[in-house]
C-alpha cells in the first residue's frame, strides 16, 4: 500500500468545506424594555437549607430579562433568556447515591462531612433550595437532527445560581430531573436512574480525561416511577427517577442564541451576547467594534478542538443538536453517548439515530453545521464586512480541527519531532485498526506499555489483546517500521521516556457502556457499589488500578457488550 493510499483513510479528519446559507433575514422586533422585576415572591412557600453552607448569587437574573409570565405551566415563551420555575421535589424516600469528592471540596469549597447533613440530599435534589437560590428554566432552540425544532428550553432542568468559589471562579448549579418547567412540552421533567447513572460518571469521567466538560456533584435516586418508552415501540417501563446536581461555568448553548435571532428578539440577543463575552470572554474587550466575530472566532476555534478532544478519546457525543453545543465549547447534556469500543469511525452509540447523522467520524461535520448555525444567529448583529470575516473564520475551521486533531494523535503516539510522516503513520494505524476492529482505547494504551523492541520482534502476547489484534494485518510489521523509524528519529528520546509520556495521555480506562450498564443494573437494586468504583476508576484513567483490572475494566470486552443497545430515552 502507498502512502497515498493511507492518507485517504484518515476518516477522522475528514470535514467538508464550509458553506454559507443566507436565507434567512431578519428583523427587529417590539425591543425589550429594562424591567424591574418584584422578586420577594420567589421566597414565599419555599424552603431553603438552614445548614448547608453554600450561598448562591443570581447575576444571571439581575443581568438577564426574565419572563414577564409566572406560573410554572407550559407555554411559548417570549421576551426573555429565563422563566422562573420552582424544582418539584422526587418523592422520598430518597438515597444519595453518588457524590463526587473533587466537585464538593475543589469547586464548592464543602468540607465532606456536609454530606450527613440530613438536608443535603433535599437540597441536591430539589426538595430544598440553597440560600440565595432563584431556580430558572432557561429558554432556548436549536436544530436538531438537522432541523429548525423551535423552542425548547430547559424542560426538566432548573439552575439554582451561581457560586463563586475561594480561587474566584463562578459555577453555575443546575439540578437535572427536577420536575417540569413552561418548556416542557410534553416531557414529564423527569430523569431516570439509568441516564443519570450514565450522565454523573461520564461526566466526571470526561474531567479526568482532560476534556472540557460539565461537572456533576451528586446523584439522588428515588423510588418514584417514571413511566419511558426507551425503543418507541409502546412497550413502556417504569424506571426509577433521579437527579444530577450538575455544574458549568455557564449553560448557554448555540440554540440559547439562535431562539432569539428566530423570534426577532435582537435587543435580548444583544443583551445575552454582551452578558456571555463580559463574563466568559474577559480577553474581549467590551467597546471592541469587532467583538462577536472574535467572539466567533474563539467559538469557532475553541470547538474544533474539543470535537478533536472527542476524538482522541473515542467519544461520541451521540446528539450533536445545536441545543447540545455550548457556547464555552464544553460537553455538555450527555444521554445516548459512547466511547468506541472496536475501532469503527461508522460507531453511532445513539440506537434512535437511524441515519447516523451523529456517528463518531461524522462529529467533526456537525460541529461545522452547528458553526454556521451559531453565525445564522449571529448575523443579525454583524455588518456585511463582519459578515464576510466571520465567513472566512469559518472556512479556517477544518484546519483548525486538522491541526488540533494531528497534535493529539501525534502525542497519542509518543511522537516529539515534526516528522512529515508522522500523519501518515497515525492514518496508517486508524486504517489497520478498522481492518482488523481493534478496541480504539487499548491499541493505544497498549503501545504505551510494550516496549519498542518488543514490537519490532512482533511477540505481542494474547493479554495483549488489543495489540494482538491488530497484529493480525498483513501490514502491521511495516507499519511498526514506520512507527519505529519516526520516533527514532528523535535522538534524545528514550523508550522509557517515550512509555511514560504516552501512559499519561492514553488512558487503561473509559465508561465502556457495558461498564456504565453493569453500574446501573446494580443501582436499580439500590447497590451503588459499582458506582462507586467505576467513579474511583475513572478519575485516575491513566493509572493502573487492581480493583479495576480485577473487575475486567480494561479486558476485551464482554461478548454481551455488542447486543447493548442505547437509547435517547433517558
Ligand atoms: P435532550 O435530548 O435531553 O437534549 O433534550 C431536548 C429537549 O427536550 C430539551 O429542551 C429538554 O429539556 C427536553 N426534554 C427532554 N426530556 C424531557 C422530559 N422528560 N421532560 C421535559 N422535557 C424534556
Ligand atoms: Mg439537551
Amino acid at each position: 500500500m502507498t502512502k497515498h493510499d493511507f492518507t485517504l483513510f484518515l476518516f477522522f479528519s475528514a470535514v467538508a468545506s464550509a458553506t454559507f446559507s443566507d436565507e434567512q433575514e431578519f428583523s427587529e422586533s417590539e425591543s425589550c424594555n429594562e424591567r424591574e422585576f418584584d422578586k420577594s415572591h420567589f421566597y414565599s412557600n419555599v424552603k431553603y437549607c438552614g445548614e448547608i453552607p453554600l450561598t448562591l448569587s443570581h447575576k444571571l437574573i439581575d443581568a438577564l430579562p426574565l419572563d414577564e409570565v409566572e406560573g410554572n405551566f407550559i407555554r411559548a415563551v417570549k421576551g426573555c433568556v429565563f422563566s422562573e420555575s420552582q424544582p418539584t421535589p422526587l418523592k422520598e424516600p430518597l438515597t444519595l447515591a453518588a457524590v463526587s469528592q473533587d466537585v464538593l471540596r475543589n469547586i464548592l469549597d464543602l468540607n465532606e462531612s456536609v454530606v450527613q447533613n440530613e438536608e443535603f440530599v433535599g437540597c441536591v435534589s430539589g426538595g430544598k433550595l440553597f440560600p440565595g437560590s432563584i431556580p430558572l428554566a432557561h429558554r432556548y432552540g436549536g436544530h436538531q437532527f438537522g432541523y429548525w425544532a423551535g423552542q425548547l428550553g430547559d424542560g426538566r432542568a432548573h439552575l439554582l445560581g451561581e457560586y463563586t468559589n475561594r480561587k474566584g471562579e463562578r459555577w453555575e448549579l443546575q439540578l437535572k430531573g427536577s420536575g417540569k418547567t413552561p418548556y416542557s412540552r410534553s416531557g414529564d421533567g423527569r430523569a431516570v436512574i439509568h441516564s443519570s447513572v450514565r450522565e454523573f460518571l461520564c461526566s466526571e469521567a470526561m474531567h479526568f480525561l482532560g476534556v472540557p466538560t460539565s461537572r456533576a456533584l451528586s446523584l439522588v435516586v428515588s423510588e418514584e416511577p417514571v413511566r419511558r418508552d426507551p425503543f418507541y415501540n409502546g412497550n413502556v417501563i417504569k424506571e426509577r427517577g433521579a437527579v444530577v446536581l450538575r455544574l458549568a461555568k455557564s449553560w448557554f448553548r448555540i440554540g440559547s442564541l439562535e431562539i432569539l435571532t428566530r423570534t426577532g428578539e435582537l435587543d435580548v440577543l444583544r443583551t445575552l451576547l454582551d452578558f456571555v463575552i463580559k463574563e466568559h470572554f474577559k480577553s474581549i474587550a467590551t467597546n471592541d467594534p469587532d467583538k462577536y466575530v472574535v467572539f466567533f472566532s474563539r467559538v469557532v476555534n475553541e470547538t474544533a478542538h474539543l470535537i478533536a478532544h472527542w476524538m482522541s478519546v473515542g467519544f461520541a457525543h451521540g446528539v450533536c443538536n445545536t441545543d447540545n453545543f455550548s457556547l464555552l465549547s464544553i460537553t455538555i447534556d450527555y444521554g445516548p453517548f459512547g466511547f468506541m469500543e472496536s475501532y469503527d469511525p461508522n460507531f453511532v452509540p445513539n440506537t434512535s439515530d437511524d441515519e447516523g447523522r451523529y456517528s463518531i467520524g461524522a462529529q467533526a461535520n456537525v460541529g461545522l453545521f452547528n458553526l454556521q448555525k451559531l453565525l445564522e444567529a449571529l448575523k443579525p448583529l454583524l455588518t456585511s464586512d463582519q459578515l464576510s470575516q466571520s465567513q472566512q473564520i469559518l472556512r479556517e475551521y477544518p484546519q483548525i480541527y486538522h491541526q488540533r486533531f494531528h497534535e493529539l494523535f501525534k502525542a497519542k503516539l509518543g511522537f516529539l519531532g515534526n516528522e512529515e510522516n508522522d500523519s501518515h503513520v497515525i492514518a496508517f494505524l486508524l486504517k489497520l485498526m478498522e481492518d482488523t476492529g481493534a478496541d480504539f482505547t487499548m491499541t493505544f494504551r497498549q503501545l504505551s506499555e510494550v516496549t519498542l523492541s518488543q514490537l519490532q520482534k512482533g511477540s505481542i502476547a494474547p493479554s495483549v489483546w488489543a495489540l494482538s489484534d491488530l497484529s493480525s494485518h498483513e501490514y502491521f510489521r511495516d507499519w511498526v517500521q514506520l512507527y519505529v523509524q519516526c520516533l527514532l528519529s528523535v535522538e534524545s528520546d528514550s523508550d522509557a521516556a517515550r512509555q511514560h509520556r504516552m501512559q499519561g495521555i492514553n488512558p487503561r480506562y473509559v465508561l465502556r457502556n457495558w461498564m456504565a450498564e453493569s453500574a446501573i443494573r446494580k443501582s436499580e437494586k439500590n447497590d451503588f457499589s459499582e458506582v462507586a468504583l467505576l467513579q474511583k476508576t475513572l478519575m485516575e484513567p491513566f493509572m493502573n488500578q487492581d480493583e479495576a483490572e480485577r473487575a475486567g475494566y480494561a479486558s476485551k470486552p464482554p461478548s454481551r457488550a455488542q447486543q447493548l443497545r442505547i437509547s435517547c430515552s433517558s
